[in-house]
């Protein structure tokens, strides 16, 4: 149940970027992480010494590529042999491992080999947006409300909620990401004249895109239909063009540097600045010193020639939006609104197709594309939290399913119980019967998907029912019950009306869910991450405070006058401590505290030392007798 009146975040969980709003005081914060940036790199990296999130993370990623996480998404939720997965893992520079049909991510941190779930690493970017918010608010934040892709599965969100709890959050509801979208606009001023209207938000992000129709009438917003593609957005257009750069490289120079991940690396994050540049400016030049083999690559790049390279990816959307239209049983002019959001919405190209498409109709674009989602989980969690603002107070929201549910019937048809775009929560019941004289178990087979045969849909789980009294076939009456609550968690039931006997789908148990102690024991993990990474702080606030004593009592040394044999060990000491440092990366804070100890002993004595003979110099030295100032104001002062 939420903490009703705690303050609970909005996070926008992306596949690329993540976003982190609170909704107080009667409207949304976007809050900036400590880079200032409004929206946070879903990178993790590990190194020898460290493990970073966010911005630090990407930043370093072409130098350490093997191990710097991205596109955790992507596996969330996902079986080791999913196409998808195994698609997708041909193009990433860190490795992706079976572990007993789950997949988990394998990495070197401190010198050690350690392996991660998609859940574990989704949950650290969880937890930096956590720490970002809490930061920004000045309190603890223990409840979220987190965006998924409409498309995502029973399996993708479950693991979702288990990365909350590895990362310290409970998540109140898991929304999808265009819904949210439309709980953003839904605020926005315009909303407010009266009428229903169709809305259509179009999101195009990092890696993934959605379409969805949604009807808003007084407040209350209904989705009509949602379609898109999971694998459609700007790291795909990324790709195209790193792969036209490695190609210009390698007619340019006959090299080819496809097989050398850091420096595909380095051009991956050249054509993504390039893109971003592409979207305001008619040209982008990239530069990139000693890419490979010592070779500098230089070159220009045209929009409309990153236009051409990403025609067919851009005409893409265009199908999902024909499917969401058709599917919503609505044609281009009855849509009132076209909301974008995402990212990768802010190129031009995009833009035009898409008001081509709509007859020349204007896009709104009234919040900023990659923070409307967040905006609409911080008002969802204000909702859910009781912290309602007045403008809220009539705002339901209705989320409809991605998939049509059954189970597979004789000769493997399948019967579909909730049709695919249904309200949620929702609850339906259907009744079936045995195929055989006495039988008395049924295998109920779950299945998600459109096709009308169960052998082309996904498999989500299966259960049995025991225990049917002996009867010719087709008279017991199985009632079979679909039930998803609010966060699209799907319970499956089967009763036997006769006995009343009911079995259900336990679905943790065949979803290739963590287990609860798998989850508890990666919790440990991720506390023993916290703890390491602000002892790791407070190592390195202590070897850079010995680092700036050592250059602060040097240039003392130096500038004071002092006796020739004091001034040697002073500077003989700064020199040891400073070899010692480099020579000394992984060194304990408490060896650095007591290195520091030293040198300021040290120089205290020379300074005790001194106060005698410039008390006998004073009058003499006039104004040197100030030069100890610039090391030591403290000690001047207790001189004094
Ligand atoms: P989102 O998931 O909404 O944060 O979108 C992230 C994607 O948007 C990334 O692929 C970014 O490269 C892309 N993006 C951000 N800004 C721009 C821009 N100005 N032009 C084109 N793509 C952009």
């Amino acid at each position: 149940m939420p903490k009703r009146n705690a303050l609970a975040i909005g996070i926008d969980l992306g596949t690329t970027y993540s976003c982190v709003a609170v909704c107080q005081h009667d409207k949304v914060e976007i809050i900036a992480n400590d880079q200032g940036n409004r929206t946070t790199p879903s990178y993790v990296a590990f190194t020898n010494t460290e493990h970073l999130v966010g911005d630090p993370a990407k930043s370093q990623a072409s130098l350490n590529p093997q191990n710097t996480v991205f596109a955790a998404k992507r596996l969330i939720g996902r079986k080791y042999e999913d196409p998808t997965v195994q698609e997708d893992i041909k193009h990433w520079p860190f490795t992706v491992v079976n572990h007993d049909g789950k997949l988990k991510v394998q990495v070197s941190h401190k010198g050690k080999q350690r392996s991660f779930y998609p859940e574990e690493i989704s949950a650290m970017v969880l937890g930096k947006m956590k720490q970002t918010a809490e930061a920004y608010l000045g309190c603890s934040i223990s409840q979220a409300i987190v965006t998924v892709p409409a498309y995502f599965n029973d399996a993708q969100r479950q693991a979702t909620i288990d990365a909350g709890a590895i990362a310290g959050l409970q998540i109140l509801k898991i929304l999808n990401e265009p819904t949210a979208a439309a709980i953003a606009y839904g605020l926005d001023a315009r909303n407010h004249r009266a009428g229903r209207q169709n809305i259509l938000i179009f999101d195009l992000g990092g890696g993934t895109f959605d379409v969805s129709i949604l009807t808003a009438e007084d407040g209350i917003f209904e989705a009509k239909a949602t379609s898109g593609d999971t694998h459609l957005g700007g790291e795909d257009f990324d790709k195209r063009l790193m792969e036209h750069l490695a190609e210009e490289f390698r007619r340019k120079h006959k090299k080819d540097i496809r097989q050398d991940k850091k420096a595909m690396q380095r051009l991956k994050i050249a054509s993504e600045r390039a893109k971003c540049i592409l979207s305001s400016c008619n040209a982008a030049s990239i530069s990139i010193d000693s890419l490979y083999q010592g070779v500098d690559f230089h070159m220009t790049i045209t929009r409309a020639r990153f236009e051409d390279l990403c025609a067919d990816l851009f005409r893409a959307t265009l199908k999902p939006l024909e499917r969401a239209l058709k599917d919503a049983k609505m044609s281009k002019c009855e849509i009132k609104d076209i909301v974008l959001v995402g990212g990768s919405t802010r190129i031009p190209k995009i833009q035009k197709l898409l008001k081509d498409f709509f007859n020349g109709k204007e896009l709104c674009k009234g919040i900023n594309p990659d923070e409307a989602v967040a905006y609409g989980a911080a008002i969802q969690a204000a909702i859910l939290t009781g912290n309602r603002t007045s403008k809220m107070q009539n705002m339901f929201l209705l989320d409809v399913t991605p998939l049509s549910l059954g189970i597979n019937t004789q000769g493997g048809v399948m019967a579909t119980i909730i049709k695919r775009n249904s309200p949620v929560p929702t609850k339906e019941t259907m009744e079936f019967t045995t195929t055989e004289d006495d039988q008395d178990t049924i295998l109920f087979m779950v299945y998600e998907g459109e096709r009308a045969l169960t052998k082309h849909n996904h498999l989500l789980g299966t259960f049995t029912l025991k225990g049917i009294l002996p009867a010719p076939c087709g008279v017991p009456v199985i009632a079979v019950t679909f039930s998803i609550d609010e966060n699209n968690i799907l319970m499956v039931s089967a009763k036997d009306m006769e006995t009343g006997n009911t079995s259900q789908l336990t679905i943790s148990d065949t979803r290739g869910r963590l287990g609860k102690e798998e989850i508890e024991r990666i919790v440990q993990q991720a506390e023993e991450f916290r703890v390491n990474d602000t002892s790791q702080q407070e190592k390195i606030e202590a070897m850079n405070s010995l680092e700036s004593c050592t250059l602060e009592l040097k240039r003392a040394a130096e500038e004071q006058v002092l006796d020739v044999q004091a001034k040697r060990r002073m500077l003989e000491m700064c020199k040891s401590a400073t070899s010692w440092l480099e020579g000394n990366p992984l060194a304990e804070k408490e060896e650095c505290e007591q290195r520091q100890k030293d040198l300021e002993k040290a120089w205290d004595s020379i300074c005790t030392s001194l106060i005698p003979r410039q008390r006998a110099e004073e009058g003499i030295l006039g104004e040197d007798q100030n030069v100890a100032d610039a090391g030591k104001d403290e000690h001047m002062e207790e001189m004094e």
